[in-house]
């Protein structure tokens, strides 16, 4: 249930209204908007005649109830857009922003290059996996502590903050010990020790959707995240199972629009895992931005052809540097902008 307050409310009618919701035996949670103040009724069953009771109050305009399945992640609960700061970048706000790194670290010059080539395109994190969730146990699993470790040096060098993935519940205090942002991967969108693990960690978090989930299922699992008490999630849309064979995965990008309009998280795409081949990276990334994402996870090698993983889906740097100028004027005709880049490069591979 949320309790919507009147234009003007006072901050003490607002604390008033928490303090009923808190002798209730529920948690009050206040989101406040440009004009108006909302405050979150979290718990559950939450009884008729506490919103009847809560209506009385001065400064209460009305109350609601959230009859999504998922209710923190819901638009119904929060109105008004969620936006995650990461050091001086801000995600779900008007800058487009765009993620960009090897799929594994596999080298510290490896890193540093990408990382050095990347932010000098437009990036404004560097994305990077330490541990892998390979299809078969006998491709490489990633460096670990090691690939943490040279994300760091990478961020120390170009200040570009870092988002790497979390398996294992086990390791979820380690890699937030390191990562800027922590990463879900598709496989474990419901392992939800792990999305509760990542709840309870004081970092945010960018949940990707599962191969096979529905949209809502996708939101319950942001749902996990939130309810643990962690707010700060990001979706990433990184493309569906389907019968067509022609790409790895099915973008779906319209999930996005109906993800914007179901929730209040940003939104992100990967058109990288989302196609499979670096040739369609590009024009489903331009077509993300067009349909509203608020930014995009984009896999980048400096010799995609020797990459350890995901090698046919990885832009190389120039294509990345290309890629980032032709997003200018479609992030711009939606109202988002890009950073300048400090260089341009013509499309090479
Ligand atoms: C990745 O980002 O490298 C990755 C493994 O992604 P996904 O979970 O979407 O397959
Ligand atoms: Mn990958």
């Amino acid at each position: 249930m949320i309790v919507i307050m009147r234009n003007g409310a006072t901050p003490e009618q607002i604390a008033q209204v928490v303090e009923r919701i808190q002798e209730a035996g529920f948690r009050g949670e206040v989101m406040t908007g440009a004009q108006q103040a909302i405050v979150g009724v979290l718990g559950a069953p939450i009884p008729s005649e506490l919103g009847e009771r809560l209506e009385l109050l001065p400064g209460v305009e009305r109350t609601q109830r959230v009859s999504k399945p998922y209710k923190l992640a819901s638009r119904d609960y929060r109105p008004f857009d969620t936006v995650i700061h990461v050091g001086d970048v801000a995600i779900g706000a008007d800058e487009f922003i765009v993620m960009a790194g090897p799929c594994s670290v596999e080298s510290l010059d490896q890193v540093l290059r990408t990382a050095h080539a990347v932010k000098a395109a437009g990036a404004r994190l560097l994305r990077g996996g330490a541990y892998k969730p390979r299809t078969s146990p006998y491709s490489f699993q990633g460096l670990g502590v090691q690939g943490l470790e040279y994300l760091a040096r990478a961020r120390e060098e170009t200040g570009l903050p870092i988002i790497t993935e979390v398996l294992d519940t086990a390791d979820v205090a380690t890699v937030a010990a390191y990562a800027d942002i922590l990463q879900i991967g598709t496989r474990n969108m419901q392992n939800f020790a792990l999305l509760r693990a990542v709840g309870r960690a004081n970092k945010p978090v960018m949940l990707k959707r599962g191969m096979s989930a529905t949209i809502e299922e996708w939101l319950m699992a942001a749902e996990y995240i939130l309810n643990a008490g962690n707010p700060q999630v990001i979706l990433c849309e990184r493309g569906i199972r389907t019968f067509e064979t022609a790409v790895r995965n099915t973008l779906d990008l319209s999930a996005i629009p109906v993800v914007k309009k179901l929730s209040h998280l940003p939104v992100v795409a990967d058109p990288s895992h989302g196609t499979g081949k670096w040739y369609l990276v590009r024009p489903m990334a331009l077509a993300a931005a067009a349909v509203g994402a608020d930014g995009l996870l984009i896999e980048v090698h400096p010799d995609p052809d020797s990459a350890l993983s995901d090698g046919p889906q990885s832009l190389n740097l120039d294509n990345f540097a290309a890629l980032m100028t032709q997003l200018r004027p479609v992030t711009s005709a939606v109202g988002r902008h890009l950073p300048d880049a400090a260089v341009a490069v013509a499309p090479g591979r």
